[in-house]
């Protein structure tokens, strides 16, 4: 399937998120990787109807977790589209301070919690630039607005 990502203002923060648009179907998969705001918008069939339809879900995001390990490799990176609990917080606020926490690259990791416009930053570092806004950080960064296709 043909698709182009680009960089684009989350509805939500109104940080830089990602954009998955499908052109030859016009469905698009956004996902905000600051916090966690989740949208798509695709094409379903109707039995019943025996069309075809449009379907728009969006989730909410409050917030984003990321560990990185320090022996390089692949980290996992989660965004949060359920307000979780507050066991679930500690638990997750733990895995950065287990016992293996030498493991786990402190500068690179974080738990962000997002609520009503603000971040919090729970565990490890706010990754660079992430106090941007996508305004901001396409000022610096963003001069051609495709960053790749796939055919
Ligand atoms: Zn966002």
């Amino acid at each position: 399937m043909a698709s182009i990502m680009s960089n684009v203002e989350c509805p939500q923060c109104k940080k830089t998120a990602l954009e998955d648009f499908y052109y030859k179907t016009d469905e698009t998969f956004l996902c905000c990787f600051h916090c966690g705001y989740y949208y798509q918008r695709e094409q379903k069939y109707d039995e019943a109807k025996r069309e075809m339809f449009t379907e728009e879900k969006e989730w909410y995001g409050y917030g984003v977790y990321s560990l990185v390990k320090n022996d390089g490799s692949k980290g996992i990176t989660k965004v949060l589209n359920v307000e979780i609990t507050e066991d679930e917080k500690e638990e997750m606020i733990k895995s950065f301070e287990s016992k293996e926490s030498k493991d786990v690259d402190m500068k690179k990791s974080y738990f962000i919690l997002y609520d009503k416009g603000a971040f919090t930053l729970l565990a490890g570092t706010y990754p660079k630039d992430f106090q941007l806004s996508y305004k901001e950080w396409e000022s610096i960064y963003d001069t051609d607005d495709s960053l790749s296709m796939y055919e």
